[in-house]
């Protein structure tokens, strides 16, 4: 039970009570008085609680009153000789003005409490509303963001697999099956500027458009002034109608598709890579990627340079850091591919294994940095009488390696011939110092036998009867003379 429940229970207990009381009064003592306050205060009561109307109490206290001062006035009625006749009805009408303000002022309050009650819930079904509008204004976010969070997991997906490639062609191949499984594109045109012995070149990639290989590395950039424009770009490039673009006309003829949009790639600044998207259906870009375009023209630069970097890295691993040819770990890895390759296509290649013949008088003469300079020079000679297919390598101080693939043993003889009697003829001068220097070669012919190491050794083995027999020459390996 309640505090609410008990109060109505002692109420209903005082009513019967008052009630017992009145009826007592009216049979005993005939007072009229206070039966008419009873009933007042009954009602007044039963107002309150038992949701008599206002209405019905003013009536019954009106009534009550009448009845009582036509009694009165009267005066043939019982309880007419009451004494204080004028004083019972001025306390009466007092008493109904009191129970009058009461209840008005009770009213007031209650319709203060319900007119409190209505604005806090006007408030709170603003509020309520306020809260709708947000949830559904969330669940469109939500809807929306459920497609960011497919292409930010598609995406890191993505990174993820890219974290395992680092050559760009492979990065890209990866590139190329997510952007045809999440947005049906299968064409792009890839290029980026690569720096090799001063010269530079575009390694360039395309996909979805059956251009050959001469094609594709046919496309130069100089030629094709947009495309120097977009790769030298700072932002994306958007083109739709790309099919009636005057400006694009001519990458168009290489790339015909609807639309394309292209991320200029930049490196310390410096424009390094172009990556260009081509759609064939119009308006596609701008509904497909949504928010996503950033993203992904992030993830584009950083394959690129992760592909750079790995390029760089690689390029430091096999390059002689004096010399800038190839190292002793790139040489090791060429002598057995050139050993595979001429077993299966039954080509013959050469080894040479040269070194330069008292290199430690030449240093303790004109020192070490000296030496150094002669080295770099040499090396400059010596490629001098190389093409592009020989694989040139520092094998250790100032011993040399060159593989001559393809090639028979009198045309290197030939050619090292031409090189002995130019090294032997050159001055190598920086100005205050000047040293002449001899070279002695020791050459092996590859037979189909020969594992890499039983060719190194032959050439060594040449070249050790070379110094042996009075250096600045060139020996071929024999079995008799060796
Ligand atoms: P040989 O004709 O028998 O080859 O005589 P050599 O003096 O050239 O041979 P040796 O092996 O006794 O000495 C090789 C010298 O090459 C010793 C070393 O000071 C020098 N050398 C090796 N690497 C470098 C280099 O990177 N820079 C310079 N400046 N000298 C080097
Ligand atoms: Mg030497
Ligand atoms: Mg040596």
């Amino acid at each position: 039970m309640n505090s609410g429940e008990k109060l109505k229970k002692y109420i209903n207990i005082s009513l019967i009570i008052l009630g017992l009381l009145l009826l007592s009064d009216v049979l005993f003592f005939h007072s009229f008085i206070i039966t008419a306050f009873c009933i007042i205060l009954f009602l007044f009561i039963g107002m309150l609680f038992w949701k008599i109307s206002e209405k019905v109490f003013i009536i019954f206290a009106i009534l009550i009153h009448i009845i009582y001062s036509l009694i009165i006035w009267r005066k043939d009625l019982p309880f007419k000789d009451t004494p204080f006749l004028l004083k019972e009805i001025l306390f009466l009408s007092f008493f109904f003005l009191i129970m009058m303000v009461l209840m008005v002022s009770i009213k007031r309050k209650k319709e203060g409490k319900n007119a409190r009650l209505i604005e806090n819930h006007i408030k709170f079904k603003e509020r309520l509303d306020g809260i709708k509008d947000e949830i559904s204004g969330i669940e469109e976010k939500i809807l929306k963001t459920d497609l960011n969070i497919e292409a930010i997991l598609g995406i890191y997906d993505l990174n993820k697999k890219f974290e395992k490639v680092d050559k760009i062609e492979d990065a890209l191949n990866i590139f190329s099956k997510f952007i045809w499984e999440r947005y049906k594109l299968t064409k792009y045109f890839f290029l980026y500027k690569k720096v090799n012995n001063n010269e530079i070149i575009f390694e360039k990639y395309s996909s979805g458009f059956n251009l050959n290989h001469s094609v594709i590395s046919s496309i130069n950039i100089h030629n094709i002034g947009e495309l120097e424009e977009l790769f030298y770009q700072t932002g994306r490039v958007y083109i739709d109608d790309f099919s009636n673009s005057k400006k694009y006309y001519k990458l168009y003829a290489y790339f015909p598709a609807e639309e394309f949009i292209s991320f200029p790639i930049i490196y310390d600044q410096q424009n390094i890579g172009l990556f260009i998207l081509f759609s064939d259906k119009s308006n596609s870009f701008s509904q497909m990627f949504k928010g996503e375009t950033d993203i992904l023209s992030q993830l584009i630069e950083g394959i690129l340079k992760k592909g750079l970097l790995y390029e760089q890295m690689e390029k430091l691993s096999i390059t002689d850091g004096l010399t800038q040819i190839y190292s002793r770990g790139y040489f090791n890895k060429e002598i057995e591919e050139t050993i595979e390759k001429s077993k299966r296509n039954k080509d013959p290649f050469c080894l040479v294994i040269f070194d330069i013949d008292y290199f430690k008088n030449c240093n303790d003469r004109c020192g070490h940095q000296f030496g150094d300079f002669v080295l770099t020079e040499l090396v400059n000679l010596v490629k001098g009488h190389l093409t592009h297919r020989e694989i040139f390598c520092r094998y250790g101080g100032e011993e040399f390696v060159i593989i001559f693939p393809g090639m028979k043993k009198e045309h290197v003889l030939r050619i090292l011939e031409e090189l002995r009697i130019s090294i032997n003829a050159n001055e190598f001068t920086n100005n205050r110092q000047t040293e002449k220097i001899t070279v002695s070669f020791g050459v092996a012919e590859f037979s189909f036998e020969l594992s890499s190491k039983e060719i190194i050794s032959q050439a060594d083995k040449a070249l050790y009867t070379a110094k042996e027999t009075g250096r600045n020459k060139i020996v071929l390996y024999s079995e008799k003379k060796c």
